[in-house]
């Protein structure tokens, strides 16, 4: 059965000092053993951030380019994130979309080259406000998936996190029942569109204002198999969000 997963996206934020100790929380707590856990870390310390983090715990990329190399001023490719130990990227994020404008046609492509070149892939998909209010939540996040899905071989290799813009940053969490909706509609279309088997087996995980007040209602959904956590993954509070099924 799927494995809770939880990824923490410190975003722009931290520095060596500030991530140094949070990672040492990290590597002291006690921590659900039955949780994967992933953070990501701005790109320019990866290097620093494997090498301190335990082990057990995953780190990502937040973002890489579609290329292995060459002049693409200011990018990095999924093989000098391999080349420091880093296992996994996030794409797709919402930020990543609406701040810097990336399209789905480049999230594809980012994922495809990504995954061909062995980096795991946190993709991100979710709707605006006016999108939910328009009554096409639906509709936008299948699109979304959709160009992620025709990018994946192995689905071994992506965990899909459902976040809701309206969500992020916001302090306004999705209600349980709200992202359970989602999740199972997310579900069904893959069963649909890819294979009943990776149906069962993908983790979808919930991103938006998730803390460790709210990550327990939402953690006992059905089809909520884990989280993207912004803010609260830079706390201590952290903790509690991985142990949130103990
Ligand atoms: P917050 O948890 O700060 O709302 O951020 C969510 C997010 O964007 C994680 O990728």
């Amino acid at each position: 059965i799927r494995k809770f997963f939880v990824g923490g996206n410190w975003k722009m934020n931290g520095d060596k000092k500030s991530l140094g100790e949070l990672i040492q929380t990290l590597n002291t707590a006690k921590l659900d053993a039955n949780v994967e856990v992933v953070c990501g870390s701005p790109a320019i310390y990866l290097d620093f951030v494997r090498s301190k983090m335990d082990a057990k715990l995953g780190v990502a990329a937040q973002n890489c380019y579609k290329v292995a190399k060459g002049a693409f001023t200011g990018e990095i490719s999924p093989a000098m994130i391999k080349d420091v130990g880093v296992n996994w990227v996030i794409l797709g994020h919402s930020e990543r979309r609406h701040v810097f404008g990336e399209s789905d046609e480049l999230i594809g492509q980012k994922t495809a080259h990504a995954l061909e070149n062995g980096l795991c892939v946190i993709a991100c998909i979710g709707e605006k406000l006016d999108e939910r209010e328009a009554g096409i939540t639906e509709k936008v996040v299948f699109a979304q998936t959709k160009v992620i899905a025709d990018n994946v071989k192995d689905w071994s290799k992506v965990v899909l996190a459902y976040e809701p813009v309206w969500a992020i940053g916001t302090g306004k969490t999705a209600s349980p029942a709200q992202a359970q909706e989602v999740h199972d509609k997310l579900r069904a279309w893959v069963k649909t569109n890819v294979s009943e088997a990776v149906a069962n087996s993908v983790r979808i995980i919930y991103g938006g204002s998730v803390t460790g007040s709210t990550c327990k209602e939402l953690a006992s959904q059905k089809d909520v198999d884990g989280f993207l956590v912004g803010g609260a993954s830079l706390k201590a509070e952290f903790v509690e969000i991985i142990n949130a099924n103990v």
